[in-house]
C-alpha cells in the first residue's frame, strides 16, 4: 500500500468499539451517545477486514477504541488475528488500553503473541485520576493491571495527556515512576477532537515548553529510536527509560505517516485530522469474495491526504467533529 506521497502504509489502528468504561475529560463528554449496536461490525467482520489489510502488506495492527478490552469476547478476535503473527505476515499485534481490565486479560494477551501494549494513565494521584476519568476510573485497578502485564512479560508504554493546571505538576513524578517500573512514557498534547463539554484552550499545554523545562532537571538525549510514528523520543540518563512527545499541535509529523485508521463501523480514515473517509462495510458485506474489499482499500490509500492542520479554536469548536474514541487514538 503506497499513497500518493510515496509513503508506504504498514500500520492500521482499529477502533473495535466506541464504548468505554471511563469518560476522560479530554476525550468524551459526560453523557456520550454511543453507536447503536447494530451499526457495529461483528468480530468476524473485523477479522475479515483486518485480514484484508494483512493481505495488502500490513505489518502492524493496533486495537484501540473506546476501550478495546470492554468489547465482549474481544479475546476471540485477538486470538484469531494472532494467526497472522504465526504465519509471519504480521510483525506486531498490539493494543492501546486504559488498563481497567488488564489484570484479567494480560496473560491471555501474551499467549496470543502480543508483546507490547500502551496503557493510558494521566496521573499517579488517585483523586486526580478519578477526576480525569470523571469518576469512572480507579487508579488501583489500573496499577494492578500494570503489575499483571509485567508478570505476563508484556512490555508497557504509558501514554499521558499533558493538561495545563491538571497534571503538569506531575510530569517529573510520572517520568521518575515509569523509570522505576521499567516503562517508557509518552506525553500527548490534547487534540481538538469531538465535543467534550469543556474548554480546549484551558487544557492545552504545549509540549515544547514541557520539554524545555524537563531539560533543566533530567539529562535528555535524542533517542535513536524511530517508530515511524508521531512520537519523538529522548533517552533519560537518570532512569534508563525513554520519554516520548506527541506534538500534533505545535509540530507537524505528517511527512512520515505510515498509518490509517478504521472505525468499528468499517469506515476507514486515511488521516486522523481530516474528514475524508472510505466506507469498507459496504464492500465487505457484498459477499464472500474479498475482491471488492481489497479494491476499496486500494482506492482509499490512493487518496490519503498529505496531512492535517489542527488548530485550537478559541470559540471552542473541535477542529474535527468526531471523537478520538470513534477513530481510535
Ligand atoms: N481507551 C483506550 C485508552 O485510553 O488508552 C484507547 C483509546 S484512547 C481514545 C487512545 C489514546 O487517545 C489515549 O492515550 C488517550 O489519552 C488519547 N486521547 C483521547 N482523546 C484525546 C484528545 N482529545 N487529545 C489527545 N489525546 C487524546
Ligand atoms: Fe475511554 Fe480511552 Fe477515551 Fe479515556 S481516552 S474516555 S479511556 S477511550
Amino acid at each position: 500500500m503506497i499513497d500518493p506521497f510515496g509513503r508506504t502504509i504498514t500500520y492500521l489502528r482499529v477502533s473495535v468499539t466506541d464504548r468505554c468504561d471511563f469518560r476522560c475529560v479530554y476525550c468524551m463528554a459526560e453523557d456520550m451517545t454511543f453507536l447503536p449496536k447494530q451499526d457495529v461490525l461483528s468480530l468476524e467482520e473485523l477479522d475479515r477486514l483486518c485480514s484484508a489489510f494483512v493481505k495488502r502488506g500490513l505489518k502492524k495492527l493496533r486495537l484501540t477504541g473506546g476501550e478495546p478490552l470492554v468489547r465482549r469476547n474481544i479475546m476471540t478476535l485477538i486470538r484469531s488475528l494472532s494467526r497472522h503473527l504465526d504465519s509471519g505476515e504480521l510483525r506486531e499485534l498490539t493494543l492501546t488500553t486504559n488498563g481497567s481490565q488488564l489484570a484479567r486479560y494480560a496473560q491471555d494477551l501474551a499467549a496470543c503473541g502480543v508483546r507490547r501494549i500502551n496503557v493510558s494513565m494521566d496521573s499517579l494521584d488517585p483523586a486526580k485520576f478519578s477526576a480525569i476519568t470523571r469518576g469512572r476510573g480507579r487508579l488501583d485497578k489500573v496499577l494492578a493491571g500494570l503489575d499483571a502485564a509485567r508478570a505476563a512479560g508484556l512490555k508497557v508504554k504509558i501514554n499521558a495527556v499533558a493538561m495545563k493546571d491538571f497534571n503538569d505538576d506531575e510530569i517529573d513524578d510520572l517520568i521518575a515512576w515509569c523509570g522505576g517500573q521499567g516503562f517508557d512514557i509518552t506525553f500527548i498534547e490534547t487534540m481538538p477532537m469531538g465535543d467534550i463539554d469543556g474548554y480546549r484552550t484551558d487544557q492545552y499545554l504545549p509540549l515544547t515548553q514541557v520539554r524545555e523545562r524537563l531539560e533543566k532537571t533530567w539529562t535528555l538525549t535524542p533517542s535513536t529510536l524511530d517508530t515511524g510514528g508521531p512520537s519523538k523520543y529522548v533517552d533519560v540518563a537518570e532512569t534508563g527509560q525513554r520519554v516520548g512527545f506527541i506534538t500534533p499541535m505545535s509540530n507537524h509529523f505528517c511527512d512520515t505517516c505510515n498509518r490509517v485508521r478504521l472505525t468499528c463501523t468499517g469506515t476507514l480514515f486515511m488521516c486522523l485530522g481530516q474528514e475524508d473517509a472510505a466506507d469498507l462495510r459496504g464492500p465487505l458485506r457484498q459477499g464472500e469474495s474479498d475482491e471488492p474489499l481489497l479494491a476499496a482499500i486500494d482506492a482509499a490509500i490512493a487518496r490519503k491526504p498529505r496531512g492535517h492542520d489542527f488548530v485550537i479554536d478559541h470559540n471552542n469548536r473541535p477542529a474535527v467533529a468526531r471523537h478520538m474514541s470513534v477513530t481510535g487514538g
